[in-house]
């Protein structure tokens, strides 16, 4: 009997009852924009970045309206001006590239090793031509970051982290983001946490917190912040930064505050379904699971796999093949830019050198999502249907 899955990959967990319950009260009171505070509150939003802050380690914590959001703003924070490159990883999400065009600046992609980490050797090529390395953690994978942070400290290269698919992973014990001078995250419903849209910046730099809080839309209200520095930081710069509004509000901060707490248990379930389809993959012919780092704990909240130099009509032969029994697997290979993958030949605002070695990696890389909503068993069976039409295509093409 051919075995079929019929879960579905985009769905998440129900948002927590504490979670529910949080955002009711803030409907209730109706005081749902972060500074409209009563006598003597902190606002949800307050709150969140404080205890976010205290989560990762950073002296301060700003939350906004989305991940994208969270990006532009760091750039426009560490004094980014238009028409100046800034590096970043040829693979990634489009929001990261578009971060960089949104204030006027130019991308310049940086390759991908078979590890699907940023390849350091061309990064050290290309330090010379930016002050800025946006670094994005893309599917959780983490590069040996002190290396790379040697080469962008003695480089003089300011590194913010693109933690979209790290929030609750660490390097060497320490969470993903704290080792850039800023780190982002994204709360959008397909990342760790879920209030749809949101996004976290975290740093430990005064100046750069207080010019992302009045970038953020902060009017003056800054004081109403918890993982803020002091108003005599916030003079220093009020004058001379822009008010670009994309601010959290309480709702999606109430919804937000009790999962947080509850990450540490949902990274542990993560990784138990990824290993339970790793270990299901493992050996399959012609597929190539992806290492990942020893000093990394990532967060298994997808997994990816490459047909290496296989045919583009061979992958596609795979893709379908899960289709038809339920297994939703993404392509970034494909040369046209197709749900929630592209590559960077596809983002077209930028002039982007082809790099070969890196192609050929992107043209090979399998992606698949892992909601939590999946069970164990099910990750097993996904594994199953994946190793089995990976097989027959295989020995159909003998690729
Ligand atoms: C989701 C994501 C972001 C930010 O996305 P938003 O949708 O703006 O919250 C940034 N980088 C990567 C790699 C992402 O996947």
């Amino acid at each position: 009997m051919t075995e079929i899955f019929t879960g579905s990959f985009t769905q998440q967990e129900p948002i927590p009852q504490e979670g529910i319950e949080a955002a009711i009260a803030v409907l209730n009171h109706g005081r749902l924009h972060r500074y409209n505070v009563a006598e003597g509150e902190f606002s949800e939003a307050a709150l969140l970045e404080q205890e976010f802050a205290a989560q990762t380690g950073a002296k301060y914590c700003v939350a906004v309206a989305s991940g994208g959001y969270a990006l532009a703003c760091s750039l426009r924070a560490v004094g980014v001006q238009p028409g100046e490159t800034v590096l970043t990883n040829a693979f990634t999400l489009a929001p990261v590239p578009g971060a960089i065009a949104s204030i006027g600046a130019k991308p310049e992609f940086v390759g991908v090793t078979d590890e699907l980490v940023i390849d350091l050797d061309d990064l050290e090529a290309k330090l010379g031509h930016a002050e800025v390395l946006m670094l994005s953690h893309m599917r959780g994978h983490l590069c040996d970051m002190n290396r790379l942070m040697q080469m962008c400290d003695a480089a003089d290269v300011t590194v913010i982290e693109d933690c979209a698919h790290t929030m609750g992973a660490h390097w060497r014990g320490v969470p993903s983001g704290r080792q850039g001078a800023i780190g982002c995250y994204s709360m959008q419903t397909y990342k760790h946490v879920n209030s749809g849209e949101g996004g976290f910046l975290i740093t430990d730099d005064e100046e750069i917190a207080a010019r992302a809080i009045i970038l953020s839309g902060s009017y003056m209200l800054y004081e109403r912040h918890l993982a803020a520095p002091g108003p005599e930081v916030f003079e220093r710069v009020k004058y001379t930064t822009p008010n670009v509004s994309g601010r959290m509000d309480n709702l999606r901060a109430a919804i937000l505050r009790p999962q947080l707490r509850d990450l540490e248990t949902q990274v542990k379930r993560w990784n138990e379904r990824y290993d339970v389809v790793e270990q299901g993959l493992s050996e399959t012919p012609g597929l190539k699971l992806v290492k990942r780092h020893p000093n990394a704990r990532p967060v298994g909240s997808s997994i990816q796999f490459l047909l290496l130099d296989w045919s583009p009509k061979a992958v596609n032969a795979v893709i379908s093949r899960c289709a038809a029994r339920g297994v939703e697997l993404k392509w970034f290979g494909g040369a046209e830019p197709a749900g929630f993958t592209s590559r960077y030949d596809s983002w077209r605002y930028t002039e982007a050198e082809r790099m070969p070695a890196s192609d050929r990696i992107l043209t090979g890389i399998v992606d698949m999502r892992l909601p939590l909503t999946f069970s164990l068993d099910d990750c097993a069976l996904i594994a199953r249907i994946i190793r089995a039409e990976v097989g027959a295509v295989w020995q159909q093409h003998s690729v």
